[in-house]
């Protein structure tokens, strides 16, 4: 029998407001010492009211704009009440009938294994709630029980939750589709989107069915996998779990698995008649919202630039090949970075020479900058070379104070020191040397140091006169002019033969 994947996935994105969902604290929860950014509408205490953060519910929608939903006049929240430690007032303020965008969809390149190419993925809604507290816990290290800690600093965080329609068909599609969605609301600006950090996190739901078969399996979730390798590789290890299953006679039951990424297995961890009965109903301690038009036209026109526009322009516009542009626009800092260091370069350039100019700035970002930024983990955006460093460096090498290779040297200093690169060049005397009678005392040192390969270049072998020009760079610390060198060595050598 042959069997087709069926997959959605919900997925959970913290909102990168300054303050909580429903209260002033601040949102960033991580920095903080535990249970300090708390106050009684966080702590959940009786009596306490909530305000509605008005900045979360414009990041709602306009992710929802972006991912092509609408926006309803109307939506509300509603009391999603289950008892557990880490909620801290026994219901979690959600959305639950009326979001606040419905109905979109995303655009993957599809699974070419199973034939599919360009796909639409639809986006059932898009809502906000609140994130609960934080359990930590510690086994006694006896077998026992140990005990758990709560830190109530993540308990209302905004949390904008992304619900698609089962409409993946494999956990490759299911892993472009979350990259999708990471890179979309990261150049939104809505959310830092760190997977790591918990602030990206996916819930994805699986089935199987027989091929050509049009209604769907009994599906089972998988819980908070956090990297986008673990959901592919979770999804992968369950499509064959629930295949071994239904070959085997058995059924699928209906339940909530997690992914242990040690053995790299599923482990059931609760079934539908444990599932939880939620007892929705409005909240009643906030207003509704009435969602004008004109807020909805406002937050259109806002919506910056997205990642798949931005590398058509990239290609388009500077001449960029496919490859440098999808790594330029991996994340917004990349791109805004690149972009800043072409506009300054391009200050007093023409035309035709701008196109050069991009992919001169492209390589040096993408090569040497990179390596130096990854070496320590570092986010480009706090990199200490900025925009205005790099475009200062290259115009040395197009004013031909510096060669490529003493450029590098230049740039790893100012990224050590944070210093500018003219700085460098007077402070360590890098510029380099076109002054012909300074390149000549060298030519004339390497090729009275180095007789054997002054024979074997007068012997017709010209690769001597390389050798003799790496000698001319090692005695002048490589600032040498290497074109101007070697022209220099040859006619030293030819000067040899008379
Ligand atoms: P719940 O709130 O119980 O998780 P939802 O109706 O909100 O249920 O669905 C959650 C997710 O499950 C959605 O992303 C949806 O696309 C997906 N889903 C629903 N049915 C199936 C199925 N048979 N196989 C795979 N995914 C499914
Ligand atoms: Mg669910
Ligand atoms: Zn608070």
């Amino acid at each position: 029998m042959q069997y087709e994947t069926v997959i959605g996935l919900e997925v959970h994105v913290q909102l990168d407001t300054r303050s909580k969902m429903f209260c002033a604290c601040p949102a960033d929860y991580q920095t903080a010492d535990p249970n300090t950014p708390t106050c009684p509408v966080c702590l959940g205490l009786p009596g306490a009211l909530p305000v509605i953060n008005r900045r979360a519910v414009e990041f709602t929608m306009m992710t929802g704009l972006a991912l092509n939903c609408s926006i309803p006049e109307y939506a509300k929240f509603d009391r999603k009440n289950y008892p557990y430690p880490d909620l801290m007032k026994g219901y979690q303020i959600s959305q639950y009938d009326l979001p606040l965008a419905l109905d979109g969809y995303v655009e993957i390149d599809g699974d070419p294994s199973i034939g599919h190419t360009q796909r639409r993925i639809g986006v059932e809604r898009v809502h906000l709630e609140e994130d609960v507290a934080k359990m930590q816990h510690f086994p006694d290290g006896d077998g026992g029980e140990g005990y758990s800690l709560v830190d109530v600093n993540r308990s209302g965080v905004p949390l904008m939750e992304i619900v698609s329609k089962p409409d993946l068909r494999s956990p490759e599609e299911a892993h472009q589709y979350l990259t999708s969605l990471h890179s979309l609301v990261q150049f939104l600006g809505v959310s830092t989107a760190n997977m790591q950090d918990g602030n990206f996190r996916c819930d994805a739901n699986v089935s199987i069915r027989p091929v050509g078969s049009d209604t769907f399996g009994t599906r089972t979730e998988i819980k908070n996998v956090n990297s986008f390798r673990s959901v592919f590789q979770a999804l992968e290890f369950e499509v064959e779990r629930q295949q071994r299953v239904v070959e085997s006679g058995g059924q699928v039951v209906q339940e909530t698995r997690g992914w242990v990424e040690e053995r790299e297995v599923t482990v059931s961890q609760r079934s539908k008649e444990y599932a939880h009965d939620y007892r929705y109903f409005p909240e009643p301690d906030l207003p509704p919202l009435n969602i004008g038009r004109d807020w909805v036209t406002q937050l259109q026109a806002s919506l910056p630039e997205l990642a798949p526009q931005r590398k058509a322009r990239f290609i388009a516009d500077y001449g960029l090949s496919e490859y440098d542009a999808d790594l330029l626009t991996n994340t917004r800092a990349t791109a805004d970075y690149f972009e800043a260091a072409l506009s300054i370069r391009d200050v007093d350039r023409s035309p035709d020479t701008a196109l050069d100019s991009a992919k001169e700035v492209a390589n040096w970002i993408l090569g040497d900058l990179s390596r130096l930024l990854n070496q320590d983990h570092r986010d480009i955006a706090a990199s200490p070379v900025t925009p205005t460093g790099l475009s200062d460096l290259l115009r040395l090498i197009a004013d031909g104070t510096l060669s490529i290779s003493l450029a590098k040297t230049v740039l790893e200093e100012m990224y050590a020191s944070g210093g500018d690169a003219a700085a460098i060049v007077e402070e360590k005397g890098l510029a380099q040397i076109s002054d012909t009678s300074a390149i000549e005392a060298a030519v004339a040192e390497a090729i009275a140091a180095n007789p054997k390969a002054v024979a074997d270049y007068l012997d017709g072998k010209e690769n001597a006169a390389r050798f003799l020009m790496g000698q001319v760079m090692r005695i002048t610390k490589g600032q040498a002019q290497p074109d101007l060198a070697l022209r220099l060595v040859q006619e030293g050598l030819a000067a040899q033969k008379n």
